[in-house]
């Protein structure tokens, strides 16, 4: 047994059981069963599927994003516009598939030859609780698409997110067993990776558990996508446009407050403006309102849980005990920890060195380019930098010596259904969304004809 806490007041919401490792072994057997006739289906009948589940998720908006707020503490406004972003990466899975997934033929020296994009078979989807529908749907959708069935083992602190998850594929007419939740806990995984019907599994969270969970993958040769943290550089240049630089500032570092691995960590400035950023940035942060996350005023709610709040307070109180200096903020009340900037940060602070998922912006001037780009890559993450220039032209001409899976210029980075999502280094392998997200989980399929 184990209690879901409201990290807003600390109340008691729910308690839940994890599955026994035999109940795992039947849902997975189902999941089976489901694959031998999902993967029978044509594509058209899989997306008309996924066009059910976008009404679905439409008309269930507001119990998700509710439930979302009190088992995590995310802000009701953002936690709607996850429900909704999930929406669209549907409708764009279910414009382009088709086109993705279509037979390739490729010129060789045989009379006829093709590529196929065929499924796996089942495959379990390990996820984190802070975008806990997102993050799921940008595992599940595509792995459903291309004839895949799927089990989620869901961040144990929103295991009222992940029923809701599983109730959605029900009510939008999906067949028994192709989306499938999967209450155990982390050390249950094992088996479930062991098992021969699983084929692949894809992990969204900490490095911790992404070391456990490719080490297990790789003792049975299977495959494995790791989505794992970050420490984003964003970095501002001397030409930069300042307000819209602060304005972004804050949203790529306070968004889902400061908890999300894409986020603006490490913010470098340029001695020339570091200053002008700086009292602007400030007076952006200064002006976000905690709050209830059920109120739609809300800018910042608490951390998901006390212990995480507790951990980014320790982060911080070892920085400053280092040298670093608090410019705003720096205060724990229960599991909310206000909006914090902090400068004179050092390298070998743990603001600077370490993943910090929580409101906390760290600070370091630099006075070159050259010093910038070293101090972005110097982190054991890739996941992600912002720069900000008036200067596109030069700037495009420096993209590979960022060590990242995406640079965005004058724009926080973010994911689109788009555009392939994913990091290097530490920051884990793989991509999710687009073209590469939906034949992750493929068996790609050469057939020779003579
Ligand atoms: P976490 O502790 O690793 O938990 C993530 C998931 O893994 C949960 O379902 C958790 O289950 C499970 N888990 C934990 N230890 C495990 C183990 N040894 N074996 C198998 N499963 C295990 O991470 P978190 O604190 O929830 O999430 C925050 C981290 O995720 C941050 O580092 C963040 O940067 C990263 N993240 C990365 C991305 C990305 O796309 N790159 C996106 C979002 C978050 P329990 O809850 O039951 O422990």
């Amino acid at each position: 047994m184990f209690s879901i806490i409201n990290p807003f007041d600390l109340t008691f919401l729910a308690e839940y059981e994890y599955i026994t490792d035999n109940q795992a072994v039947q849902r997975i057997d189902t999941a089976h069963n489901s694959y031998n006739k999902w993967r029978c289906k044509s594509l058209n009948t899989r997306l008309e599927l996924v066009k059910n589940l976008l009404n679905t998720l439409t008309n269930q908006q507001k119990s998700l994003s509710e439930k979302c707020s009190l088992e995590m503490g995310k802000p009701i406004a953002q936690a709607v516009a996850e429900v909704k972003k999930c929406g669209l990466l549907c409708e764009y899975y279910i414009k382009h598939a088709p086109g993705f997934l279509a037979e390739k033929p490729v010129n060789t020296d045989a009379a006829e030859s093709f590529v196929v994009y065929e499924p796996l078979g089942v495959i379990l989807g390990i996820m984190p609780w802070n975008f806990p529908y997102w993050q799921v749907f940008r595992f599940a959708i595509p792995a459903i698409i291309v004839g895949n069935t799927v089990v989620v083992k869901h961040a144990s602190n929103v295991a009222g997110c992940a029923q809701l998850l599983e109730s959605l594929f029900t009510d939008a007419g999906f067949p028994e067993g192709i989306y499938q939740n999967l209450l155990i806990s982390g050390e249950q995984v094992k088996k479930v990776i062991e098992n021969p019907i699983v084929k692949a599994v894809s992990l969204t969270g900490s490095e911790k558990a992404g070391i456990s969970v490719a080490t297990v993958a790789a003792s049975q040769i299977k495959k494995s996508v790791l989505e794992l943290g970050g420490s984003n550089a964003f970095i501002v240049l001397g030409d930069a446009d300042l307000d819209k630089a602060a304005s972004v500032a804050v949203s790529a570092r306070m968004q889902n407050t400061g908890q999300s691995c894409i986020a603006a960590k490490r913010f470098l400035v340029h001695s020339s403006v570091y200053e002008d950023f700086l009292n602007r940035f400030r007076a952006g942060v200064e002006k976000l309102k905690p709050g209830n996350p059920l109120d739609t005023a809300t800018d910042i709610g608490p951390l998901a849980r006390l212990d995480l709040a507790k951990d980014v307070e320790k982060q911080v109180d070892r920085s400053v005990a280092m040298g670093a200096k608090v410019l705003t903020g720096g205060k724990r009340d229960k599991a909310f920890y206000a909006p914090t900037i902090v400068t004179d940060v050092t390298t070998d602070m743990p603001v600077f060195k370490e993943e910090v998922f929580g409101p906390v912006a760290a600070v370091i001037k630099f006075e070159t380019f050259e010093e910038a780009v070293t101090l972005s890559n110097s982190t054991d993450f890739g996941l992600g930098v912002t720069l900000f220039t008036r200067n596109i032209d030069d700037i495009k001409d420096k993209l590979h010596l960022f060590e990242e899976g995406a640079v965005f210029i004058n724009a926080m980075v973010k994911s689109d259904p788009a555009l392939p999502f994913g990091g290097v280094k530490r920051s884990g392998y793989g991509r999710e969304l687009a073209e590469n997200g939906l034949k992750e989980f493929v068996n790609v399929k050469t057939v020779y004809i003579n």
